[in-house]
């Protein structure tokens, strides 16, 4: 029988064993493993040196090594250093005559180590190859931010480096909830591929998975729907993971190949190695899209309004009225060209100062009403007050018409007050010159007028011989004609007068009825010559008026006249007078042509006519109207029109009656219980101390509060300050170089806070006539008795127990005018807003009550005017209002606006009569000097 060495081997196992054991037990990957449990899996190894196949055994050897690698860790000399031990014990127990037949295999097992570790030096170089490709990917991951290119890119390094042959990154559309190709490599029909967000597995949707999916034959096993969907054609395998960043899912990473299972472990290994890094390379990119997508956006949004911006600059660099800005903080903010120039301040003087800078270069009236207007709006900035201020200021000789209002946002952010000045001395200058102009014409024009008008009268009458019947004819047309001009000239007059204050305006007791009736028969001819009917009807047991009666005559008239001349022939006219509360209410109504909406406007404004043929080619100087309405404004009343064209129209007009005032001043006498609106305050301004003395007593008997002053000089600041209710002047006063009685008059005319107190003139010198031009109310020549005197202060006062009562409702303006009248009250009518500041300040009535739901500019708006207005600001304002939420809020917010008191619609009489007693209170003890 022949020696073998695996029956040698296996009858000295044991031996072996023991010496190999006690040669390798100190090797570190076996220090913690028992003798028995290292002999078991060595005995691996010993049972390869059984195998005769080499080829077997290398492939057992292998198996060997990978084990001992994979779960114990060994190193490579460890493994040398078993086999060497085992061969070294092998070979100093073979007898050795057998040595050579021992080495042999030993040399199989030596060359099957050696195979092995060739092959693990082969592929841990792959492994490097791979590892150093991932390296590649993640730097191009965290260099690039353009994220397409840098999806191709990644792709194929990672096709690369698995060995795939096509590939494709899918990104989720959240807005229509699918995933498309974001970058594909050889992936055929890729880019029009979509899935659906819900064929995918639900645990990838959320963002809870993120391991591989791994498909070996697409053929044999026929894979998911949404792997169907997406899949390029000629794939057989395939990887697929979800890309999950920030916890939520974004899309899908994919390799495949057209070869029957072409990814093993490593490669899955090395694929899902790159997926976090990819999911948040795309999530960076996004971000980094997001990020360049909103700074371009920011970038464009400020390119616009930079040019925007430039642009609003040079608007207002380029506009002729001066634009200043000032900040809610009331500093100077922006000051155009025009303001620089207007205000002869520049830019740099303006900016960073408050607005006291900017006021400084107006009087000292206008510095303080600009300052008070720009302190109220910075002050209203929380309020929602929506005012504007309007004022005329005055810069040496020139006006400056000021208009100041806030600014705000569109959301309603308080930003600050605009300034806008205008340079209108010119206007202004123009006006007056253009009043003096047609006083002056006028004036010169009626000497000749006269003269034609005679002249023609004569020749007409026969004074002059006998005229034949053509010159007869033409003689009457000189006649018309002249009385047109004159006509035209009157009017003319009328309003230079009116304009320049020297109207007369003579009120007496009359009765409207009368005046129709006079107006309406001077009319029947021209009425007759167009086959017009016109009738009148006067209601019966009308009051009273107080009121001019030529005045009124011409306001018929005129009205009368436009309705004759506007009606085509045969049409009818009615005229009617009839009483409302309170007042006379007189409509002249005709089936004429109408006025047009668009005119009714304006047909009260001078030399406005219609711009309708039929208006026209009917002479007319369309100043008819403007007089009109100035008169009936004088009598406290107000007029209006409703029309339709084609169809006809009604002008209205109502006159405040004047009750029963006069029977109850000499009833109750001026003292007595009636309310009486305040004492009145007289200044005497007279050197003589004996005559001034004399005349106090005789004013204070009646309840006037007396002043006296001696000396010219002083009177207009006093006067200023206390704004008496008249002043008694002497003509001749002690400091007559520098200032005598007509001087001082010349002064208190011309500031517009003194000129509307009446004044009456004593003196020793006869009336020539001048002190009448300056607006005085009589001509006292002294040595004047008492009763004259005192007649004379009280017709000069007759007027001023007025109050103001702004209301548009016809009905409420009858109860308030005769309640009013009744405790002793002249009313005057405003309808609005404008209305009423402008009798407020030329009548500068004892009382306003002041409706605050107005037409056009409302009541808040009427009564911040009138407490900024100095003529107006002590005048006690009662605002009433049915449209209020909370009463008591109402009244606060009104009282610090400046009214006195608040009523709440509906109202008492009573109520009414206590809100005006009460506002009446605080005037009537001023202080005396
Ligand atoms: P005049 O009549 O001289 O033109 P007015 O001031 O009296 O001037 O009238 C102004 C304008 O008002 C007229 O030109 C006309 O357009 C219009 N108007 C006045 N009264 C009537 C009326 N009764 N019917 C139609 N339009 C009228």
């Amino acid at each position: 029988m022949s020696w073998d060495f695996g029956d040698w081997l296996c009858q000295h196992r044991v031996i072996v064993e023991e010496r190999w054991l006690s040669r390798v037990q100190d090797l570190p990957a076996y220090a913690s493993v028992t003798p028995e449990g290292n002999l078991s899996r060595w005995g691996v190894l010993f049972d390869c040196l059984l195998e005769e196949q080499i080829g077997a055994l290398k492939e057992q050897v292998r198996m060997w090594a990978d084990r001992e690698v994979q779960e114990h860790g060994s190193t490579p000399p460890e493994l040398l250093a078993l086999a060497q031990g085992l061969s070294d014990t092998i070979r100093e127990l073979l007898p050795e005559d057998r040595l050579w037949q021992g080495n042999a295999r030993l040399g199989s097992l030596d060359t099957a180590l050696a195979h092995y570790f060739a092959g693990e030096v082969e592929r841990l170089s792959h492994e490097k190859s791979q590892l150093e490709t991932i390296q590649e990917i993640t730097q191009e991951l965290g260099v690039n931010l353009d994220l397409d290119r840098m999806l191709h890119k990644t792709l194929l390094a990672l096709m690369e480096a698995i060995g795939a042959e096509m590939g494709a990154v899918f990104l989720v559309d959240s807005a229509v909830g699918i995933l498309t190709p974001k970058a594909t490599v050889q992936w055929d029909d890729g880019t029009g591929v979509q899935v659906p967000l819900a064929a995918l597995p639900s645990d990838w949707r959320l963002g809870q998975a993120d391991h591989e999916l791994v498909l070996k034959d697409l053929e044999a096993e026929p894979p998911a729907t949404w792997v169907e969907m997406m899949v390029t054609p000629h794939a057989r395998s395939l990887i697929a993971a979800p890309l999950v960043a920030n916890g939520a899912f974004i899309g899908l990473l994919t390799v495949a190949s057209p070869r029957l299972d072409a990814f093993d472990l490593v490669q899955a290994g090395l694929f899902h190695s790159v997926l976090s890094q990819v999911a948040t390379a795309i999530s960076n990119a996004e971000v980094y899209h997001l990020i360049t997508h909103q700074a371009h956006e920011l970038g464009q949004m400020l390119r616009h309004q930079q040019e925007q911006s430039s642009r609003n600059q040079s608007i207002l660099a380029s506009i002729a009225d001066g634009v200043v800005m000032n900040s809610n903080e009331g500093k100077t903010i922006m000051v155009n060209p025009a303001a620089e120039r207007i205000l002869g301040l520049s830019v740099d003087e303006l900016i960073g100062h408050d607005a006291q800078t900017l006021f400084s270069v107006f009087g000292a009236q206008g510095q303080k009403e600009a300052s008070a207007a720009m302190e109220t709006l910075l002050a209203a900035s929380t309020m929602e007050l929506h005012k504007a201020f309007k004022m005329m200021l005055e810069i040496g000789r020139r006006v400056i018409h000021a208009h100041l209002s806030p600014v705000r946002t569109e959301r309603g952010d308080f930003l600050g007050v605009v300034t806008v000045l205008r340079d209108i001395t010119r206007e202004v200058e123009a006006d007056r010159t253009k009043s003096e102009f047609v006083s002056n014409v006028s004036h010169e024009l009626r000497t000749p007028m006269t003269a034609i008008k005679g002249y023609a009268d004569l020749l007409h009458a026969g004074a002059v011989g006998s005229i034949n019947e053509t010159q007869q004819k033409f003689v009457g047309i000189i006649r018309n004609n002249a009385d047109r001009l004159t006509a035209l000239i009157n009017d003319l007059l009328d309003i230079s007068r009116v304009e320049t204050g020297r109207v007369r305006f003579e009120p007496r007791p009359l009765q409207i009825g009368e005046v129709v009736a006079d107006v309406v028969n001077s009319m029947a001819v021209p009425a007759q010559s167009k086959d017009l009917t016109l009738s009148y009807e006067v209601a019966g047991g009308l009051p009273e008026l107080m009121g001019d009666r030529d005045r009124l005559n011409q306001v018929l008239t005129n009205l009368v006249g436009n309705a004759i001349r506007y009606t085509p022939v045969g049409g009818s006219l009615e005229v009617r007078a009839y009483p409302v509360e309170g007042a006379v209410r007189v409509d002249v109504t005709d089936s004429g042509i109408g006025i047009a909406p668009e005119d009714l406007g304006r047909i009260f404004e001078r030399f406005y006519r219609a711009d309708d043929p039929l208006v026209q080619e009917a002479a007319g100087t369309g100043l008819g109207l403007s007089i009109t309405k100035m008169f009936v404004e004088m009598h406290g009343g107000r007029v209006w029109v409703k029309s339709e064209p084609g169809k006809g129209s009604t002008f209205t007009f109502i006159l405040p009656m004047v009750g029963q005032e006069d029977e109850v001043e000499t009833e109750s006498g001026r003292s007595g219980e009636r309310l009486v609106a305040r004492a009145r305050r007289v200044l005497i301004v007279d050197d003589d101390p004996d005559v001034s003395k004399l005349v106090k007593m005789h004013l204070e008997r009646e309840g006037y509060l007396v002043f006296v002053l001696s000396r010219g000089r002083s009177v207009v600041p006093w006067v200023e300050e206390h704004q008496p209710d008249l002043i008694l002047l002497d003509l001749i006063l002690p400091d007559m170089e520098e200032m005598d009685g007509l001087d001082v008059l010349r002064a208190l005319r011309q500031l517009p806070t003194t000129a509307d107190i009446p004044v009456i003139v004593q003196s020793i010198a006869q009336d020539d006539g001048t002190a009448w031009d300056l607006k005085i109310e009589d001509y006292l020549t002294k040595p004047v008795d008492g009763e004259t005197l005192l007649h004379s202060v009280e017709k000069a006062l007759a007027w001023q127990g007025r109050v103001l009562i702004v209301e548009d409702d016809p009905d409420t303006l009858g109860l308030l005018s005769s309640t009013m009248r009744q405790i002793g009250f002249t009313p005057l009518v405003a309808a609005d807003g404008y209305e009423a500041l402008t009798l407020a300040r030329r009548h500068r009535p004892d009382l306003i009550l002041l409706d605050l739901w107005l037409p056009g500019m409302n009541g808040y708006e009427t009564l911040s005017h009138l407490k900024r207005d100095a003529v107006t600001q002590t005048i006690p304002i009662v605002a009433m209002s049915a449209h209020v939420a909370d009463a008591d809020h109402e009244r606060n917010r009104l009282i610090a606006l400046g009214a006195s008191s608040f009523l709440l619609k509906p109202f008492s009489v009573e109520d009414l009569l206590a809100e005006a007693e009460a506002a009446l209170q605080p005037l009537a003890a001023p202080t005396s000097s």
